[in-house]
């Protein structure tokens, strides 16, 4: 009896629940917890052995811990990766990335719409290690080819971007990169494995804020890196050095939360979907970006390539900055907050929170109008989010 050995035919539900946990000899059903930070040996040639890497088995918590190889081997399966590395942040996981892929005078290509940090980290502190990164159009495939040079070791994208739900057509974009000897990674954060799998598309690595919607619920903040040995045995190296290592217990949360992500992920986009459709027909809103709507201009793109449109949605309505304002403080049930991935629902004024920094000019080129708000949609029923929103569109109508 091998539970692993069937693992290769269970659907992603079933790996959800089932894959990563080896059971102790406490024969425990749930997942337990190892707080410890280091582990003992029966003799000092054990340690010995353990030490040098001859011998397989826990050292130290920074370097590897039960709990957390639990989370690891979990979301491998189920992005259908070799190997995952946790790290503490998401923020950490591409860091580790970069340190373990790039050195001084490699160039990085990334699509301009990227989460806030990320462009800090990539332009302010892999700048001053001498690595430059050129930004691109996410969906312009012609202008991702155009930004490669020979120093280009690897492309970055998020898809669907955030607000707009722009996509980018992954399987294409990871030719490109292979046919520039450059690798592509891409932030799985807004869809996780239960909607895209960017490893089935030719993607090599993919990148992930477990804070987000692996959780699900808001607890904790927590990163992972998923992709083949060669890959992930250097981002290993990196995390173990260097320390981004992810905790017992926020590893024990997001592994709980993998076990209903699928569920929670189909209704996370049932939400959205039918907060998207009704917007649409609000007289005080101008425009809502959403890839699940068919008038998106890549909705056919995403239907192939996704499992689900997600659920962040952004929306355009009259009146301009006051306008969005007016709306947002007429809420009472969504929370006025930068987070995302969580039942609770949210809402936010990008223009001048997330992508408060951007110069006017940028946020012309990033479509950041004053009166877009976006909203990542919770698991609360509709019919109250609705209403929750309806207090201050009508008020504009
Ligand atoms: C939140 C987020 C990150 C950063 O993750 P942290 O866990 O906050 O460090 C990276 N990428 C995307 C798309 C995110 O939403």
């Amino acid at each position: 009896m091998d539970p692993q050995r069937d693992q290769d035919d269970w659907a992603l539900e079933t790996l959800a629940i089932r894959a990563g946990h080896h059971r102790t000899g406490e024969q425990e059903h749930g997942e337990p917890i190892f707080p410890t930070s280091s582990f003992v040996y029966g003799s000092a040639a054990e340690a010995a052995r353990k030490f040098n890497g001859d011998e397989p088995g826990n050292v130290y918590s920074r370097f590897t811990n039960p709990t957390v190889q639990t989370f690891e081997r979990r979301l491998a399966v189920m992005e259908r990766g070799e190997r995952c590395v946790a790290t503490s942040s998401g923020m950490a996981a591409i860091l580790a990335t970069a340190l373990a892929l790039l050195q001084a005078g490699d160039e990085i290509v990334a699509s301009r719409s990227l989460f806030g940090s990320t462009v800090s980290l990539f332009d302010k502190y892999l700048g001053r290690l001498g690595i430059v990164t050129r930004y691109v159009e996410l969906s312009d495939l012609d202008a991702w080819e155009a930004a490669i040079t020979p120093a280009t070791r690897l492309l970055f994208a998020e898809t669907p971007s955030n607000p707009l739900s722009e996509v980018v057509d992954i399987a294409a974009l990871a030719e490109i990169a292979h046919r520039h000897d450059a690798w592509l990674a891409i932030d799985n954060c807004f869809l996780t494995p239960a909607l895209q799998r960017p490893l089935d598309l030719g993607a090599d690595l993919v990148i992930h804020s477990a804070t987000k919607y692996l959780d699900g619920q808001g607890r904790a903040v927590g990163g992972a890196v998923v992709g083949p040995h060669e890959l992930l045995d250097e981002v290993f190296g990196v995390v173990r050095t260097c320390g981004p290592c992810l905790s017992p217990f926020n590893a024990w949360i997001f592994t709980k939360g993998l076990e209903t992500l699928g569920l929670r992920m189909r209704a996370h986009c049932e939400n959205a979907q039918r907060l998207a459709e009704w917007l649409t027909a609000h007289p005080a809103v101008k425009r809502v970006h959403y890839s699940g709507l068919a008038d998106h201009p890549q909705h056919a793109l995403a239907k192939r390539q996704q499992a689900g449109f997600g659920a962040v949605l952004g929306f355009e309505v009259v009146g301009e900055r006051e306008g969005a304002w007016r709306v947002i403080d007429a809420t009472r049930l969504l929370s006025i907050t930068g987070n995302l991935g969580d039942v609770k629902s949210t809402i936010t004024h990008p223009a001048t929170t997330t992508h408060g920094r951007l110069s006017d000019d940028q946020k012309v080129a990033a479509g950041i109008g004053e009166g877009l708000i976006r909203v990542a949609v919770g698991l609360e029923a509709i019919a109250d989010i609705r209403a929750d929103l309806a207090r201050g569109l009508d008020s504009l109508a």
